[in-house]
């Protein structure tokens, strides 16, 4: 086998996807994932792990309602076909490819066909669903050994042998067991383990649907089937369960069990939408808006070519930042094309996206609305200051007007476009039912889109509250009548998302 391939020669990437939250994709997966041409993937891939995909060819080998869209067979041979296409083939499987993924059989095959391909590991849900339900699979109070073992066996296989895994391991983590529990439980039991062994279910382990059951051998199969658990599941049985108590942390995080909309358009793993993760909230993204280049780019062109000759230059949003560098690498340029400048931004995810530029800004408003900026500006401008202003087409223009007021030359540039995008019908429906905790707002424009693609604020259930980053975008959502719960005082991506636990604390009881 060799290293990655030379362009042109077909190459297989055997990668585990983890078991559901993104965060879990291994750096490796990430990057293959990001520029491989071809997805093979299957059913338990989640949406936001393919979500990272670019490969427009994305195909489906997984099961559908009990049925296997191809089988083992017409996978390995679509994986020697893609590969003797020239393709860099990304395999993507659930959990860790060589844990119950059927990896094995897949690399023993594409290596006697003589394509290259090389295995990433993955985080297995054997280990990850307990450890989000705060269940170490070893632990020095309580087990010293755990098995991983699958409760499905076909008869023409060896049976698994319950009696020597009761005896012999402390931890059994079963997978595909969801509908067999019964039997792993009648199993166990007879191999000795008594009534009250503690056992756990875990559905969804990782995801934001995630369920955990507890109880005991004798218990565990009456509570999974009044729960109505299903796969995916892994069942847990051993002391380790008891150890949840004191470890579950994932129950304790601020937005656990709450459902956030993000109306902004940042994919999968956009700042505020894995902030909100991190603390524990089911985000809902639902973008109103697709951020893309302007459909005729020469005045940005110009506008660009002649930066140097501005005292001051203005970004109002990252976007502006992304496509106006976009046109300086294009032209073989680079951050010195600002060199003469000085440069301000209007908040610090701007500030950010500058920063990995190699550019630090010189003003940053303590409030981060075009008001504040146009007042800090004024302070430091020495009088028929030239400025330009990169921002959105059909932006506020109110920093122009007022900086030009004072008698500046200013010029107000386009750098990208905001085009709506239709909203999602089940989001939609889940808005008007109440499915939804959280509407968290970052623009005016998002408000006004979403309420609009809604047909009014009427059809957002009583029970959904709104929350926006700062003053000038709940007064857009006011005036459409929305009531606004939460209005963050830190105009940022982190004070929305705080300021949203911060109203979700449940009352201690
Ligand atoms: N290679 C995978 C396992 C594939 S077998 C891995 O390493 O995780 C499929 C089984 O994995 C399911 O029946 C279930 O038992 C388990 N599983 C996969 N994802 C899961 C998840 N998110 N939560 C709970 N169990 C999961």
């Amino acid at each position: 086998m060799t290293a990655d391939p030379a362009a042109g020669s077909g190459f297989v990437y055997l990668v585990g996807a983890g078991p559901g939250d993104p965060g879990l994709l291994t750096v490796r997966g990430a990057k293959i994932l990001r520029t491989a041409e071809v997805v093979v993937y299957d059913r338990l891939v989640s949406d936001d792990v393919l979500a990272m995909a670019t490969a427009r060819r994305r195909i489906y080998v997984g099961k559908s309602k009990g049925s296997q869209a191809l089988d083992q067979e017409e996978i390995n041979r679509l994986l020697v076909n893609l590969a003797s296409e020239g393709r860099r083939v990304c395999r993507l499987k659930g959990g860790d490819p060589f844990v119950f993924g059927r990896g094995g059989e897949e690399a023993a095959h594409l290596a006697g066909a003589g394509v290259d391909f090389e295995v990433v590991p993955g985080v297995t849900s054997a280990i990850a669903a307990p450890a989000y339900a705060g269940i170490p699979v070893t632990d020095r109070r309580a087990s010293a050994s755990f098995a991983c073992v699958t409760a499905h066996r076909r008869p023409s296989q060896p049976p698994i042998d319950w009696t020597s895994l009761a005896r012999s391991c402390d931890t059994i983590v079963v997978l595909m067991g969801a509908s067999r529990l019964d039997r792993v439980a009648g199993e166990l039991a007879e191999a000795g383990l008594e009534a009250s062994h503690p056992a756990a279910v875990v559905e969804s382990g990782t995801l934001p649907d995630q369920r955990v059951i507890r109880g005991t051998l004798a218990s565990i199969v009456r509570k999974a089937a009044e729960a109505g658990i299903g796969s995916p599941a892994v069942v847990v049985v051993g002391n380790v369960v008891n150890l949840a108590d004191s470890i579950d942390w994932i129950s304790r995080r601020p937005l656990h069990g709450v459902s956030v909309m993000v109306t902004r358009d940042e994919g999968s793993r956009g700042a505020l939408s894995s902030r909100l993760r991190s603390l524990g909230a089911h985000v809902l993204g639902t973008p109103t808006i697709r951020i893309l280049p302007l459909e005729d780019e020469s005045g940005l062109h110009n506008a660009v070519a002649g930066i140097g000759s501005h005292d001051w230059v203005v970004f109002a949003s990252a976007s502006a930042v992304v496509h106006v560098f976009g046109i300086i690498e294009r032209d073989g340029g680079d951050a010195r094309a600002l060199a003469p400048c000085r440069v301000a931004v209007m908040g610090r995810g701007t500030g950010a996206a500058l920063r990995e530029r190699g550019i630090l800004p010189d003003l940053i408003p303590e409030s981060y609305v075009s008001e504040s900026l146009a007042k800090a500006l004024l302070e430091k401008l020495e009088s028929g200051s030239r400025i330009v202003i990169f921002g959105a087409l059909g932006g506020r223009d109110l920093l122009a007007r007022e900086l030009g007021a004072a008698g500046h030359d200013v010029s107000l540039v386009s750098s990208y476009r905001n085009v709506p995008v239709a909203v999602d019908p089940k989001r939609v429906e889940a808005l008007k039912s109440g499915g939804v905790d959280w509407i968290a707002f970052t623009s005016s424009s998002s408000v006004t889109r979403l309420v609009k693609a809604l047909g009014g604020a009427g059809n957002i259930s009583a029970k959904t509250r709104v929350a926006c980053i700062g003053p000038t975008t709940a007064a857009t959502a006011e005036a459409l009548d929305l009531r606004v719960a939460a209005v963050s005082e830190d105009h940022t991506i982190e004070g929305l998302a705080r300021t949203i636990a911060q109203f979700s604390k449940r009352p201690v009881e």
